[in-house]
């Protein structure tokens, strides 16, 4: 009891209007490490602390535990594994059978377009500074050595690795760091409600998009642009969905230079949109796809690319003139996640978790967003079972709260004193349960946000 007054009141005194800007609450990445917390287990959608206090677990782990907190056969592929072969590499035409398996199922489940290859990393960060090696050594294959910017969007988030924090389009992984490097660029960010003209429909706003992204690209010389990357719905950057008609357009515009389009589904694979990926609720035909988190329902450290037959075909042949395609992790393959990758999947589809999520769906996002009314939501957004929610005033997207009031953080902290954990970044809160969510929980999940809404409310009114 006294440890949760103590932390209303430091979140209070630290966090809130008049009494100064602290680096924890506005460093964004890091704004709930204030208050620590040490998570020692997890049953179902909850997370139990040191202290046995119970917190539903808005954000699945980091956007990834899918199927929860112990699902027992994902800990009993792991220890089979485990017993029979814990580890072989896969090098040199070395690998494993969990790895192949996974690989095979991989291939077969992503249907938005056939797919080639799948190649193995450890995170999401790995997969997309993998997709730059390939891309580049599929463009040396085909001679044109030139073709080697990428284009990504701003608030887009792609890792913590130097090319996957600056593919990422957030200031804060940028400055400080001598980042982006010089062959990433950035275009706009997909976000009608903050960035659309008066008037603008969201065929409009995504028109504008897809211009603009053809002007950058014939500023710098569509021979010199190898690769555009998107998330089907950005996450970290605030869960924010595409405006309709937009992933058509911009497709049109790198088809027509010959720029090959990389899917980020490392949040959105899996059922998350309630398609089973993102490509698939939005058309996309990607040429690469990254995916990771809910790949193993985050048991384990897994990550992995999809690649195009073209690509990879090209990358084939090509490999005796230019050499192997030298890349790899010790880790790539490890066969303890594959294996747990692949009774995740096997989950998946026999709990038909697509449909389960679509079920659960329009009581998660209608729940929530009936509080879109409150003064001080700017706007409540998402699909499937991820959901972002951005405080601002008076409604409107430029009418931010003083960063040093800490609106966001205060509102996190509420949640948690409530027995709730949801992702706080500035003013913005993002929530995405496990796919095995109950209904009841997910009442219970509204239920806490709107307490934490109106004791939010009453403070910004003081
Ligand atoms: N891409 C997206 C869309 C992500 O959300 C993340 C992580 O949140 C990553 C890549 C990076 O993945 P990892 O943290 O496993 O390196």
């Amino acid at each position: 009891e006294q440890k949760e007054e103590l932390t209303a009141q430091e979140l209070a005194d630290k966090g809130f209007k008049g009494h100064g800007m602290l680096a924890p609450f506005t460093a964004g990445w890091h704004t709930t490490d204030l208050h620590p917390l040490v998570i020692e287990r997890s049953e179902g959608s909850y997370v139990y602390d040191t202290n046995g206090r119970k917190y539903l677990d808005s954000l699945a782990g980091l956007w990834c535990t899918a199927l929860g907190g112990n699902e027992p056969r994902l800990v009993e592929a792991a220890n089979k594994q485990l017993s029979t072969l814990p580890f072989y590499h896969s090098f040199w035409n070395r690998t494993t059978k969990p790895s192949l398996d996974l690989a095979k199922e991989l291939l077969e489940m992503f249907t938005a377009r056939k797919m080639g290859k799948a190649f193995f990393t450890n995170s999401g960060s790995e997969a997309n500074d993998t997709q730059v090696k390939l891309v580049w050594y599929y463009n040396n294959a085909l001679g044109r050595p030139n073709k080697k910017k990428f284009i990504a969007r701003s608030k887009s988030y792609h890792g913590s690795t130097l090319i996957a924090a600056s593919l990422s389009g957030l200031p804060a992984l940028h400055q400080k760091f001598d980042l982006p490097v010089s062959f990433v660029l950035h275009t706009d960010c997909p976000h009608y409600w903050r960035f659309h003209l008066p008037g603008e429909t969201e065929e409009e706003f995504a028109t504008r998009l897809a211009d603009n992204l053809e002007k950058l690209i014939l500023k710098e010389g569509p021979e010199t642009i190898a690769a555009f990357i998107a998330e089907p719905v950005m996450g970290a950057g605030g869960v924010i969905p595409p405006p309709a008609t937009y992933f058509e357009k911009v497709q049109a515009v790198v088809k027509k230079y010959d720029i090959l389009f990389i899917a980020d589904e490392v949040i959105c694979a899996f059922g998350r949109l309630g398609t089973m990926f993102g490509c698939d609720k939005y058309g996309i035909k990607p040429d690469l796809v990254s995916i990771a988190k809910a790949l193993s329902s985050g048991y384990l450290p897994i990550g992995a690319v999809l690649v195009s037959p073209e690509i990879s075909e090209v990358i084939h042949a090509q490999s005796s003139k230019l050499g192997a395609f030298s890349h790899g992790f010790t880790y790539s393959g490890h066969p303890v996640s594959c294996a747990v990758a692949l009774e995740a999947l096997k989950i998946y589809k026999e709990r038909n978790i697509v449909e389960q999520v679509q079920k659960l769906s329009p009581r998660f996002q209608d729940g929530l967003k009936a509080f879109s009314d409150s003064p001080i939501i700017g706007e409540i957004r998402g699909t499937g079972l991820i959901i972002g929610t951005e405080f601002t005033d008076n409604k409107s997207p430029n009418d931010l709260f003083p960063p040093e009031w800490g609106v966001g953080a205060y509102f996190g902290a509420e949640c948690e004193k409530r027995g709730m954990l949801v992702r706080v970044a500035g003013d913005n809160i993002m929530m995405c349960p496990p796919f095995i969510i109950t209904p009841e929980e997910i009442d219970q999940l509204i239920s806490i946000y709107g307490e934490a809404l109106r004791a939010t409310e009453e403070r910004v009114k003081e």
